[in-house]
């Protein structure tokens, strides 16, 4: 939270302390040499620092394994910040000071935000913007080229139907381009198809009043993988949001899986609250079963920025520039969070508006 509360901390050894004392002196690797975020840790911040810090963090960002992780793909900043100024350390305290003359503020101030009623309220609000042109639950099966236009074929209620328009945007996952028949040749399939998405499942855990035996002052807590647990994390929702249980009770949300141990999401619903109840009690002190359950598995949770994630981006990249029209926009491409999503897309939109704008951009929709 501060230099001084890391000096002070239990939660890192004193030889691991001194040694990020010589994060500033180590130098910089060669950047056209790609590297992993755990080969990169461990080179700038040693070993403990990789288990007790960055892997657990992956773990709950990315469900994922630094190890597996490219530094540049997935963590462009702290790529960027080696590059400029040679150490994260020195790049920290002059990234400051330019914020400081610039009058910015530092994104680590930034609060953790949601919305009153979850996250389906944003949906639901950018659904009801253009709720007379907008269709929800509406599988896309296949898109054609005719002369410069793109036509979607859909069903709505088993009756067919298509959408003619000058361009796309697919904000789809990667895994659904298996599935998506684009009739006019586009060879995106093999290289996007690469991208891993590991299994998550969510298990939340209601309470009417609070069965810790901790405080829940926090965030909720991460685990290293070092500390052989089933599970990689639990998010406080009560402490952290209001409205998230009734007044005094608990909101636990347990994560389970991710690229660490992705046979547990499989696991049947008893098992995986036996589970998730094992851990919490040990780390927790919580010993009753909750007033509330509910358990959401995602088998592609989110996608893994590997070693080959440049390549892939540049294969994406290349099938924009062939097919004129067709944007590709989502999570596995610029960052996997809901606001790097929210850039994205806003830059995505801005290309749309400046490369067709004059043009007749959608035509209605007809039977076919
Ligand atoms: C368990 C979990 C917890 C997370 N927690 C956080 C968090 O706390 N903070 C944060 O910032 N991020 C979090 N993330 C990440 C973030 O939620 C996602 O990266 C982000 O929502 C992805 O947005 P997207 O629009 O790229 O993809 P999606 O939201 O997956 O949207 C893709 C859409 O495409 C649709 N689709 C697929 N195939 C077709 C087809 N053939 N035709 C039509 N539609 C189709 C799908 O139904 C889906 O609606 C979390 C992710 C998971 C899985």
């Amino acid at each position: 939270m501060s230099p001084l509360a890391f000096l002070k901390t239990p939660l890192f050894s004193t030889s691991s302390k001194f040694r990020l004392l010589r994060e500033p002196f180590i130098r910089p690797a060669d950047p056209n040499i790609e590297e992993t975020l755990a080969d990169f840790v461990r080179r700038r911040l040693g070993e403990e620092f990789l288990d007790y810090a960055i892997n657990p963090f992956v773990a709950g960002v990315y469900a994922g394994d630094p190890e597996e992780l490219s530094l540049a793909s997935s963590f462009p900043k702290l790529h960027e910040l080696e590059r400029e100024y040679g150490s994260l350390i020195k790049g920290a305290i002059k990234g400051a000071r330019a914020r400081k003359k610039r009058g910015s503020v530092s994104k680590q101030t930034a609060r953790l935000f949601s919305f009153k009623n979850g996250m389906q309220q944003l949906v639901d609000a950018l659904t009801a913007l253009h709720s007379e042109s907008t269709y929800t639950d509406v599988r896309i099966d296949a898109i054609q080229k005719e002369e410069s236009d793109y036509v979607i074929r859909t069903r709505f209620g088993g009756e067919s139907a298509s959408f003619r328009s000058r361009g796309i945007v697919l904000a789809v996952p990667t895994h659904a381009y298996d599935e998506l028949r684009f009739e006019f040749d586009v060879p995106i399939r093999e290289e996007i198809s690469k991208i891993v998405y590991p299994p998550v499942a969510v298990v939340f855990f209601g309470y009417r009043d609070n069965p810790a035996s901790i405080p829940l002052d926090g965030f909720g807590f991460l685990v290293p993988k070092k500390e052989r647990r089933e599970i990689p994390g639990t998010i406080w929702n009560s402490t952290i949001f209001p409205g998230r249980a009734p007044t005094g009770g608990t909101a636990l949300t347990t994560f389970v899986g991710g690229t660490r141990q992705p046979e547990n999401v499989a696991l049947p619903d008893d098992r995986l609250v036996e589970t998730v109840g094992k851990d919490l009690r040990a780390l927790m002190g919580i010993d009753r079963t909750p007033d509330t359950i509910v358990i959401r598995r995602w088998e592609k949770a989110i996608p893994q920025y590997r070693m080959d994630h440049r390549k892939i981006v540049d294969a994406i990249e290349a099938f924009e520039r062939r097919c004129p029209g067709l944007y590709v926009t989502g999570n596995f491409r610029g960052g996997i969070s809901v606001s790097d999503c929210i850039t994205q897309a806003d830059a995505v939109a801005k290309r749309v508006a400046s490369e067709l704008s004059g043009q007749r951009v959608a035509s209605a929709h007809g039977e076919e």
